[in-house]
């Protein structure tokens, strides 16, 4: 999935898109999602995040100078 392409807001180059996989377990990957509030510890997982209640992350990184940008929406998920 792609959107409208995005300028860079620091020297203007175009904005890539692309996202931070979430390794979790035994190789198993997701894409990394926005959690409200301060992280948990959880004894099991070492932090508690629900991949229920994550938002998908969309991360836009410059092509000129490499500024990294997320965004967060249900649209970013895997598909
Ligand atoms: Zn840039």
């Amino acid at each position: 999935m792609t959107t409208n392409k995005l300028l860079c807001p620091k020297c203007n180059g175009e904005m890539a898109q692309g996202f931070v996989p979430d390794y979790y377990s035994h190789g198993a990957t997701r894409v990394g999602g926005w959690h409200a509030g301060h992280p948990k510890k959880s004894f099991w997982s070492r932090t508690k995040a629900p991949s229920r209640e994550g938002i998908p992350i969309a991360a836009f990184r410059c092509e000129k100078c490499g500024f990294t940008e997320f965004y967060s929406d249900a649209k970013f998920a895997a598909q």
